[in-house]
């Protein structure tokens, strides 16, 4: 006797789902990966090898700038950026108050002090709040493109142009995106770029990249991520060991030529979300302005009864997340910046009704299609419960 009914686990039905991550789908075939990683173990050209300073041009021109360099992850390419730029103890660094906690990190590594501003429904810096947060320590600005949208840079670079800042970049949700035409990262003086596996453009662990036009600033950059080493015996300056593994470096140059098919996949993906999620009155979504191409790293719409659906989504299958519950400035690490709730009302607005919805390249219509009838569904069935 069969400890089970095969017969009964066929005619199974098998219940649909959409899930988050889509790592094992875009690397089912790894062996052009493998082949090229062999080459790199044979030559033994383990660091800063010949796949990095191919896939620095490579990126440098993707982006459409002079310099592109790789570095240990996005956190680093930010705090290399400021130290390169010369900050440090003394200085205030402006930055976006709902951001992920290492724009704010890498501001203290290199001793300064970040003074956080609150956001608009861009998810971006609110840049009306600019003049506010304005100090005679403030030095910096950082503007965090978060979930792939853009900062309004025309306004930003011009209030940092009034006030003598340099503005460096947070593109790690941002690759490819641009406003008014300039791509993302080419506007500061350094757009600090993150290949961390749940980034657009993606690797096997930790890589990161920094975009800059200025010659002085990739020259310090160059050094500073090698332990101020030049050549091999003499230290210029105090650095880091932050260089991008040339291993990551070639996960990266497989994927590289794929970027925009990935970004454009994922345009019409929200597209398509947006379309169907326009007709709920349950479900806010954000402005779309015509300027800005958003990229989607993440999809993000505001929602009513937004505890509710979530449970919902996922007791239904569908992995929504929420991104994020506690905002970044009400965390325990951060305590010290001494904020309390309310400090920053549009990012707890945000942490009150945002969810996000799967939108990878890798998802198929009826996965899109599955998301949306479980969001309908529960509204169909719970209208206005929330109010
Ligand atoms: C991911 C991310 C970072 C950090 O990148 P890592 O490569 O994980 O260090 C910084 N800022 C934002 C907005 C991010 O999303």
């Amino acid at each position: 006797m069969p400890l089970y009914n095969t017969h009964q686990i066929r005619t199974q039905e098998i219940m649909p789902t959409t899930r988050y991550s889509y790592l094992p789908q875009q690397f089912s075939d790894p062996s052009k990966i493998f082949e090229a990683m062999k080459n790199v173990v044979l030559n033994g050209d383990y660091t800063l090898g010949a796949a990095v300073t191919e896939f620095e041009e490579r990126f440098a021109k993707l982006i459409g700038v002079r310099h592109a360099l790789g570095v240990g992850s996005g956190t680093d390419a930010l705090k290399l950026s400021l130290k390169a730029a010369g900050i440090g103890p003394g200085d205030q660094v402006i930055t976006a108050a709902n951001t992920f906690v290492s724009t704010v990190g890498a501001i203290y590594e290199v001793g300064a002090e970040a003074v956080l501003v609150d956001c608009d429904q861009s998810f971006c810096i609110d840049c009306n709040l600019l003049e506010g947060a304005l100090t005679e320590k403030t030095r910096a600005i950082i503007p965090v493109h978060l979930t792939g949208n853009v900062t309004d840079m025309p306004n930003l670079m011009k209030f940092a142009e009034r006030h003598d800042l340099i503005v460096i970049e947070d593109c790690c949700q941002a690759i490819l995106s641009s406003m008014e035409g300039k791509t993302s990262g080419t506007w500061g003086l350094t757009g600090a770029f993150s290949l961390h596996p749940l980034k657009n453009l993606n690797v096997w662990g930790d890589g990161g990249v920094i975009t800059t036009d200025d010659d002085d600033m990739a020259d310090r950059i160059k050094l500073l991520r090698n332990n101020g080493v030049q050549g091999r015996d003499s230290v210029e300056i105090l650095g880091y060991n932050s260089r991008l593994d040339t291993i990551q470096a070639v996960v990266a140059n497989w994927l590289l030529g794929q970027t925009e098919e990935i970004t454009e996949q994922r345009i019409q993906n929200a597209a398509y979300y947006d379309a169907e999620f326009s007709s709920l009155q349950e479900i806010q979504i954000p402005r779309r302005p015509s300027n800005v191409r958003q990229v989607y790293h993440i999809y993000m719409v505001f929602a009513e009864d937004r505890d509710s659906l979530y449970d919902h989504c996922v007791k239904n299958g569908v992995e929504a997340k929420i991104h994020y519950e506690v905002p970044l400035y009400l965390q325990k690490g951060l305590a010290f910046l001494g904020h309390g709730p309310g400090d920053f009302p549009e990012t707890d607005r945000h942490a009150r009704s945002v969810i996000t919805f799967p939108v990878d390249q890798h998802l198929n219509l009826s996965e899109l299609e599955f998301v949306v009838s479980t969001v309908k569904s529960y509204y169909a069935r719970n209208r206005g419960v929330g109010k």
